[in-house]
């Protein structure tokens, strides 16, 4: 079965490095094809060395391929190039993709989307969100640190002492319990919130103080992902933060809805109330935004204060990024291929369980999730 890796556009991060390369190739009956200049971190040698074969041209490299690993999903001519029941790997976005998610049908290409892996223990190995959520909140602080023209620990000198930055984090999943950590490496005085009262202990253990506001019923759903807010409790919510907002040097937004548009929790006129020169990163940029007026992928100053919207900040920090994804990515494939029958498992009756059920959109021709197929019907 021959598994093949394309070279992203507008990212850094591959989905392979080489050292994952070798542990596919240790699997018997795999093989690695990867596009030539796949990274700008490892060279094709490198690739080479590790047993993967380096194909030159794009089409070519489809039209071979049994499974097609990504990052960002292929465009709907890429597709093409593809054969009839590969399995393209990749990030989708299904809940907001529909027109691609259905050219990959029509392509009968089946299709598997990395964000709807369940969040169980056994799936975990294998999930990227959270591989590189944890970069992403890493690298929006360290950007903010960048930004800030002030420091963030304390020091005390004989010229006398700078008070420590002080840094909120609105979200404290796992890109925010990962920026909390960092800002408090760095020495700043750290707050945080989050609609989800359980993180309240994850919090006070990284050393910050956790905002409390009582808004009532919040909750999760079953996969630990934080419900939607109603607007009286939003509503309040923006009241309770204010004064939090307002004082910090730093803010970190992190709020996403599972496959919905995130919240807006710091209005215009909110953004008023913050001092000049403080800065804030929005994770949520490419999901709509928790900070209003906040651009994709642009750092705009509104009221002297910055606004951070990269998207990719995982990008970044390319080289463990990708080392990440890549371990992710071996992870789940050697979860879906049963080597004695040279199969993916991702039939009930081929063995396919609740992690291959569960991220399969696709499969001959048809979207056959059936998540994804009632939020298509309900559109
Ligand atoms: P996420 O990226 O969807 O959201 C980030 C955070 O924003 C969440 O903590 C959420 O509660 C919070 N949030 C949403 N609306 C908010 C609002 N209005 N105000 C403030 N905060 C708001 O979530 P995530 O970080 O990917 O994951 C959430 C949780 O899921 C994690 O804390 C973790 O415990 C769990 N998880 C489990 C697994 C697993 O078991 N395999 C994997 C990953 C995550």
């Amino acid at each position: 079965m021959i598994v093949a890796v394309v070279r992203e556009e507008l990212d850094n991060r591959s989905a392979l490095i080489p050292e994952a390369v070798k542990k596919l190739m240790k699997i018997q009956g795999l093989e690695v094809h990867v596009e030539t200049n796949l990274s700008a971190h490892w060279t094709d040698e490198e690739y080479q060395a590790a047993g993967a074969r380096i194909i030159e041209n794009r089409e070519d490299l489809y039209g071979r391929a049994d499974v097609i690993l990504r990052i960002n999903p292929s465009d709907t001519r890429e597709i093409g190039y593809a054969k009839r029941n590969a399995l393209h790997v990749s990030l989708l976005d299904p809940y907001n993709n529909r027109k691609l998610v259905e050219a990959y049908a029509k392509a009968g290409v089946d299709a598997l989307s990395l964000e709807m892996i369940p969040r169980t223990t056994l799936a975990q190995k294998m999930d990227v969100l959270s591989s590189q959520a944890s970069l992403a909140g890493y690298v929006a602080v360290i950007k903010a640190a960048e930004r800030l023209a002030g420091i963030f620990p304390m020091m005390m000198t004989p010229a006398g002492t700078i008070a420590p930055a002080k840094v909120f984090v609105i979200g404290a999943g796992v890109a925010g319990l990962q920026a909390i950590a960092t800002a408090k490496r760095l020495g700043a005085r750290v707050e945080a919130f989050d609609t989800r009262p359980v993180v309240e202990e994850q919090v006070q253990s990284l050393g910050a103080k956790f905002l409390k506001v009582d808004l009532g019923e919040t909750g999760q759903t079953k996969d630990g992902y934080a419900k939607a807010l109603s607007s009286e409790q939003i509503a309040r919510q923006h009241e309770a933060m204010a004064r939090a907002i307002a004082g910090s040097d730093v803010t970190i937004t992190t709020a996403k809805l599972f496959g919905r548009k995130a919240p807006i929790l710091i209005t215009s006129k909110m953004l008023k109330s913050l001092r000049p020169g403080s800065i804030i990163v929005d994770l949520a940029a490419g999901s709509g935004g928790n900070v209003e007026g906040v651009e994709v992928d642009k750092e705009i100053v509104v009221d002297g204060v910055r606004i951070i919207g990269i998207d990719n900040l995982p990008g970044e920090v390319a080289v463990h990024a990708s080392q990440m994804f890549a371990s992710n990515m071996v992870n789940l494939l050697g979860h879906l291929y049963d080597v004695d029958n040279d199969i993916l498992k991702l039939d009930e009756g081929d063995g396919a369980d609740e992690i291959a059920l569960g991220c399969l959109i696709v499969r001959g021709g048809a979207v056959v999730h059936e998540g994804i197929k009632a939020h298509y019907e309900g559109e």
